[in-house]
C-alpha cells in the first residue's frame, strides 16, 4: 500500500497560514525514492519580516511573561499533548521527506513531547536571587527573557532539534521565529499546528520555510530579533556568527563533530562493537554526535574491526518505510559528497574493510556502511566530518596516545570510552575535550542531559537544565528603601 502525505504546505506567520507573497515553492523529495512527494510555500524577506513582526508585537504585548508561569507549563504541556497525538502523521512525514523508519518518524514525534513536558515543568522554577545589600536596600535578580529568538534547524532530526529550541524559549517566554531545514520541513510546520492545537499565543511561534542564503541569512540578520540559535554545519554558523557581530546577539551555536570512541583492552568488544555500529550506523551517520571515529587499542584492533564488520554486513539498506536498518541519506548531493569523503580516503591509503561506495542498484540516495581501517590521524577522513556512515579506524598504543588521537581534530562535541574500569574511565573523561562523554554506551543521555561542543563544535547547551540559561539573562534590580538607612546600591 502506497501511503501519502498531504502535498501542499504553508508558513506559519501570526497564528495563521499563510501563501508565500512571492508565490514560489520548494518541491520536497523522498530521499529513499528520488520522487517528488509535496511543496512548501516559499518563504523569503518579506515573510520573514512578517514573522518577525508577529514574534515582536507578541513579546512585547507581554502575554508570556504575564502569565503565571506555571500557566505557561501548562501550555507547554499541552503541546507535548498534541504532538503526542499527532505522533502517527509525523512518523509518516519524517518517513518521507526525510528517509527515517517509521519507528524513528515517531520516536522524533515522542522526543520533541519529552522536551515540552520537560521544559514546562521549569517553568515554575526559573528562580532569581535575593542579594543581601545591608539595611535600606533589596536587591533581586530576574531571569528575563531576550525577546524575539531566531531559530534554524538542520535537517537530520528537524522536528527534535526543534522542539528543544522552542520549548526552552516559551518556557522563559521568549517569542520564536523557526526557520526548519528546506530539505526536510514538513515535522517543523506540524510543530506549528501542534502550537495552534494548543492554544499558544498568536505570533509566539512562527515558521518560515525557505532556503538558507535568503530566507535563512534574511532572519538571522534581521535588525529586530534579539536572539539566535542555530543548529547546523561550522561554515553556515560563522556566516552567522559574522551577522550576530553586527548587533551583538547572543547566540547558541550547536555545530558539527568528528566524535571519537575509545576503546581499551579490558572493554567488552561485543559491547563496544554493538554501540559503535549504533554510533555511526544510525540515520545512515547523519548524526551531529555520530561516533565517526574508532580509536581502538592495537591489541584488539582485528577483534573488533571484524566484529563491526560483520555487523554493517548484516544491516538491511533500504527506505525507512520498508523498516530498514541503513536509510537514505537526505539528497543525491548528500551522497556524492559522502561517495568523495571515501575516494579521498582510499587516495590517502586507507583501506575499506567494508563498503566504501553509492548504492547503485536502487533509487534514492543510499551509501553503503563503510569502516575503513588504516586510518593515520592526519587524514581527511580522520579530520572532518562526513555525515555519512563512514566510521574511520585509528589504532594506539597508549592511553595517553588514544587521548591525543581523540582530541586531535578542531571539534569538541562528543567522545566515548569503553572500558571495564571505571578509574580508567574518570582519567579519560577528565581529559576529552568534548561537551559530552560516553562511558560504553554511545548516545547514552537523553532529554535531562546538557549537550553541546567545544572548539569549532560550538558552545552553549541546549538539553538539560543548562539550556534555560541560554533564553534568559539576569536583569538586576536594586531598590533603596530609606534614604537614611545608608549603604550603597552596586552599580
Ligand atoms: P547547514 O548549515 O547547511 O544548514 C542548517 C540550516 O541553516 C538550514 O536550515 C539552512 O537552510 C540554514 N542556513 C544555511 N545557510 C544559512 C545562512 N547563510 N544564514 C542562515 N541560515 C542558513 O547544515 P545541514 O547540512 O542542514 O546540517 C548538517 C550539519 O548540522 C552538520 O554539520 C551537523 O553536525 C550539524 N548538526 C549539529 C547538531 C548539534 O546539536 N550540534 C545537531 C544536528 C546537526
Amino acid at each position: 500500500m502506497t501511503r501519502t502525505i498531504r502535498s501542499e504546505w504553508r508558513n506559519f506567520i501570526g497564528g495563521a497560514w499563510k501563501d508565500a507573497a512571492a508565490g514560489r515553492r520548494i518541491p520536497i523529495e523522498n530521499p529513499a525514492t528520488g520522487e517528488a512527494i509535496a511543496q512548501v510555500a516559499r518563504a523569503e524577506r518579506a515573510e520573514v519580516d512578517a514573522a518577525v513582526a508577529a514574534a515582536r508585537a507578541c513579546f512585547a504585548s507581554r502575554v508570556l511573561q504575564d502569565m503565571r508561569p506555571a500557566a505557561r507549563g501548562q501550555l507547554l504541556f499541552e503541546i507535548a499533548a498534541q504532538l503526542k497525538a499527532m505522533a502517527d502523521d509525523i512518523a509518516l512525514v519524517e518517513c518521507l521527506d526525510n528517509g527515517k523508519t517509521l519507528a524513528g518518524g515517531r520516536n522524533e514525534a515522542l522526543a520533541a513531547a519529552r522536551y515540552f513536558t520537560y521544559y514546562g515543568g521549569a517553568t515554575d522554577k526559573l528562580e532569581g536571587r535575593m542579594i543581601p545589600l545591608g539595611a535600606g536596600y533589596v536587591d533581586y535578580t530576574v531571569p528575563a527573557p531576550y525577546g524575539v529568538s531566531a531559530q534554524v534547524v538542520p535537517w537530520n532530526f528537524p522536528l527534535q532539534i526543534a522542539a528543544r529550541s522552542v520549548a526552552c524559549a516559551l518556557a522563559t517566554a521568549n517569542t520564536v521565529v523557526l526557520k526548519p531545514p528546506e530539505l526536510s520541513p514538513l515535522s517543523c510546520l506540524m510543530l506549528g499546528e501542534a502550537c495552534e492545537r494548543a492554544g499558544v499565543p498568536k505570533g509566539a511561534v512562527n515558521i518560515l520555510v525557505g532556503y538558507g542564503h535568503d530566507c535563512g541569512a534574511a532572519l538571522v540578520g534581521h535588525d529586530d530579533v534579539d536572539h539566535i540559535v542555530f543548529t547546523g554545519s561550522v561554515r553556515t554558523g560563522q556566516s552567522i556568527l559574522r551577522a550576530a557581530a553586527e548587533r551583538v546577539l547572543p547566540c547558541v551555536m550547536e555545530l558539527g563533530g568528528k566524535s571519537a570512541g575509545i576503546v581499551f583492552p579490558d572493554a567488552d568488544l561485543d559491547q563496544a562493537a554493538a554501540s559503535t555500529a549504533i554510533g555511526i550506523f544510525t540515520h545512515a551517520g547523519q548524526v551531529c554526535s555520530a561516533q565517526s571515529r574508532l580509536v581502538v587499542h592495537r591489541s584488539v584492533h582485528d577483534q573488533v574491526v571484524d566484529r563491526l564488520v560483520a555487523r554493517a554486513k548484516r544491516l538491511k539498506i533500504g527506505p525507512g518505510i520498508e523498516g530498514s536498518d541503513l536509510t537514505p541519506l537526505i539528497s543525491a548531493a548528500q551522497r556524492d559528497k559522502i561517495e568523495g569523503f571515501c575516494l579521498g580516503a582510499e587516495q590517502a591509503g586507507a583501506k575499506a574493510a567494508t563498503g566504501g561506495r553509492r548504492v547503485a542498484d536502487r533509487a534514492g540516495h543510499f551509501m553503503q556502511p563503510t569502516v575503513y581501517v588504516g586510518v593515520a590521524p592526519d587524514m581527511t577522513i580522520a579530520r572532518e566530518e562526513v555525515f555519512g556512515p563512514v566510521l574511520a579506524v585509528l589504532p594506539f598504543d597508549s592511553a595517553e596516545e588514544a587521548i591525543a588521537i581523540a582530541n586531535g581534530t578542531d571539534y569538541g562535541l562528543c567522545a566515548g570510552v569503553y572500558t571495564r574500569d571505571l578509574e580508567r574511565a574518570h582519567w579519560a573523561a577528565d581529559r576529552l575535550v568534548a561537551g559530552q562523554v560516553f562511558v560504553n554506551e554511545w548516545f547514552a543521555g537523553g532529554v535531562e542531559t546538557p549537550f553541546g561542543g567545544t572548539r569549532r563544535s560550538g558552545y552553549g547547551r541546549e538539553k538539560g537544565q543548562e539550556a534555560l540559561f541560554n533564553y534568559v539573562q539576569t536583569k538586576n534590580v536594586a531598590i533603596r528603601l530609606d534614604r537614611q538607612a545608608g549603604g550603597r546600591p552596586g552599580g
